[in-house]
């Protein structure tokens, strides 16, 4: 019987699945590259503190979701649940304000939610985000817009929805909340618990409760567009004109308010999939977090997307294949010399691998066949003698025999 096991909510990853993270991961790096990103990485876990007062201390993440523990000194910490947060807290720590606006950042790394696991959704997933910082201008969505249609047509995901609203600011927030309270006020004995306990404390939740018993009440309540200030509602105006007029479509979704206390005005998501519940990325404006961190009052919008959904949504993306070029094979008066050929390929960047197992020239030469490298370089006998090897191309079966000094500018100038 195994004695260990992962943890619930998390995976292991390798074979096809990790080439296909890496190729998805280096295709979001090569996105960032064109559009001038640059990127931060922040440590795992922070002050416990930091997520409490920026995503919110009655959000679900802050509530259920978090992985929070002491540490030797006593410190409060926790493995970050996003990392919008811990980016803010590094670019005022470490003076990036310095270099000038926009600033333009993206992170990629693991984050740890305490959730139930599914498809998609794991405890520990490893996640991609941008922040655009410095900008209120509707020109900053435009450009995360875009951003985000090139990354989904780049990873060849099909059938995606955009959805935006507006969630308001510090001025209009409560008016919004206020009626949304005052419709809700009268149905709460219909609604789910959750709801019942969320009126108080974050009434917006209810908005985004995925219980049928609830459901039906959504489609009436209030929408934050006719509750906004005039500030909020012309930059609401101007980002969806402004998308009207690069003809990027999307849908207003008067519902959509995400689970983050930060967002203000902008908020976004893609819909994977027609009437699917579940968005693929979720993001927004916070152009009042970098005040509340004690920075200067500094504008930002971004968003965030977990690699395992985006995985699920580009399943037609080719997975490139990851074998050596060279299988060098050795009987047993020849190892050494393999060992020495192998180096200097590897050296010269050709992929090698040979025989650490002792196993006899057919053995080997089976193992050449099942990794799929192009060639086979077999130092026999009597190639030994003559100080020339074969070489064996694996898919044409053709063989030469090449002096030892010449192989490495052989394979370089044969292709595969
Ligand atoms: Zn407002
Ligand atoms: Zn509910």
């Amino acid at each position: 019987m195994l004695l260990f096991k992962r943890p619930k909510g998390t995976s292991d990853i390798y074979g096809t699945n990790m080439l296909r993270t890496k190729r998805v991961e280096g295709i979001l790096k090569e996105l960032m590259l064109n559009w001038g990103y640059s990127e931060i990485r922040t440590p795992i876990f922070e002050s416990t503190e930091l997520f409490d007062r920026s995503v919110g201390d009655t959000s679900d993440i802050v509530q259920k979701e978090m992985y929070t523990f002491r540490d030797k000194g006593g410190r409060s910490l926790t493995l970050r649940p996003e990392g919008t947060a811990p980016v803010v807290r590094a670019y005022l720590e470490n003076s990036l304000t310095n270099y000038g606006k926009p600033m333009r950042l993206f992170y990629l790394g693991p984050m740890f939610r305490y959730e139930k696991p599914q498809a998609g959704r794991m405890r520990q997933f490893q996640q991609f985000g941008i922040e655009l910082i410095g900008s209120s201008s509707p020109l900053a969505e435009v450009e995360v817009f875009q951003i985000l249609m090139d990354m989904l047509d780049r990873l060849n995901v099909k059938d995606w929805q955009f959805h935006i609203n507006t969630v308001g600011c510090q001025n209009c927030r409560d008016e919004y909340i206020k009626a949304l309270k005052e419709y809700y006020r009268p149905l709460l004995p219909n609604l789910c618990s959750d709801c019942q306990r969320r009126f108080e404390t974050n009434v917006l939740r209810l908005l985004d409760c995925k219980n049928p018993q609830c459901a039906p009440y959504k489609k009436d309540a209030p929408h934050f567009i006719d509750h906004v200030c005039e500030d909020c509602k012309r930059h609401f105006d101007a980002v969806t004109s402004s998308l009207d007029a690069l003809h990027i479509p999307y849908v207003i979704d008067h519902y959509l308010v995400r689970g983050l206390d930060y967002y203000t005005r902008t908020a976004f998501e893609v819909k994977y999939r027609e009437g699917s519940q579940d968005a693929l990325l979720g993001g927004g404006r916070y152009d009042l977090l970098i005040e509340q961190f004690g920075g200067n009052p500094t504008p930002a919008i971004g968003f965030a997307v977990s690699i395992e959904r985006l995985l699920l949504a580009s399943k037609d993306l080719d997975t490139p294949s990851e074998h050596p070029l060279v299988y060098v094979v050795t009987f047993d008066k020849s190892r050494l010399q393999g060992a020495e050929l192998a180096f200097e390929l590897r050296r010269a960047g050709i992929p090698t691998v040979t025989d650490v197992m002792g196993r006899n020239l057919s053995n080997q030469m089976k193992e050449a066949n099942r990794l799929g490298v192009c060639y086979a370089i077999i130092i026999g006998e009597e190639e030994l003698k003559v100080n020339e090897f074969t070489v064996k191309d694996m898919k044409t079966g053709e063989q030469h025999l090449v002096n030892r000094e010449d192989i490495r500018e052989y394979i370089l100038s044969h292709s595969c």
